[in-house]
């Protein structure tokens, strides 16, 4: 409890220090809907060396074990792109069937497990250094601002925030809910803070 306190007063924090760069990201006018909306090959032309995706919303609906079938041969193009070792999932909930899931059908394709959850940077940090790639090369896929794009903020990687995640209301109504209301307090509180 205290530590989700903790976070939360980092969180805050954090916010309040990148508001701007977050409002930036918040009224891009060109928004990423899907993940598929992302070309890996442009993104590496553009000198992204390191994708690291969020899986919650991005990858599939919340609370799910394996990523949307339809992702597969995206997926694919990824690792033939930037090399499954320059690929990373940093979810805040690294599941073991999720983990799993990787080793099976992606090989090479980390996850990253035991740091702290964003917006703390360290998953990120992590991944420079395993990489020895400059975060500039590296780009952050994710569907939350206060928590993926505010970390990739604060570890100054770059960052793709999807607009549409996916959801099934129909299996999970109370979390994905949930979720949908957090995505809209947290574009809101942008908003309020960016004219402080
Ligand atoms: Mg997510």
């Amino acid at each position: 409890m205290m530590r989700f306190f903790t976070r939360m007063y980092y969180s805050v924090a954090m916010l309040r220090h990148h508001r701007h760069l977050l409002a930036q990201v918040n009224n891009a006018p060109k928004k990423i809907s899907r993940v598929t909306d992302i070309s890996p090959q442009q993104l590496h032309e553009q000198g992204i060396n390191v994708l690291v995706l969020d899986f919650d919303g991005v990858l599939a609906a919340h609370g799910e074990h394996h990523p949307n079938q339809g992702l597969s041969l995206w997926l694919d193009e990824c690792v033939k792109v930037f090399g499954a070792d320059h690929i990373f999932i940093l979810s805040n909930k690294p599941l073991p069937s999720r983990i799993a899931y990787f080793q099976q059908h992606h090989f090479g394709v980390r996850c990253i497990k035991e740091v702290r959850k964003k917006p703390y940077p360290d998953g990120l940090e992590m991944i420079m250094q395993l990489t020895g790639q400059p975060a500039t090369c590296i780009m952050l896929v994710d569907d939350r601002l206060l928590t993926g794009v505010l970390a990739a903020c604060i570890a100054q990687v770059q960052v793709a925030y999807i607009s549409k995640p996916y959801v099934n209301l129909k299996k999970r109504p109370i979390q994905e809910l949930f979720f949908i209301g957090l995505r809209v307090a947290e574009r809101r509180l942008i908003k309020w803070f960016s004219h402080l």
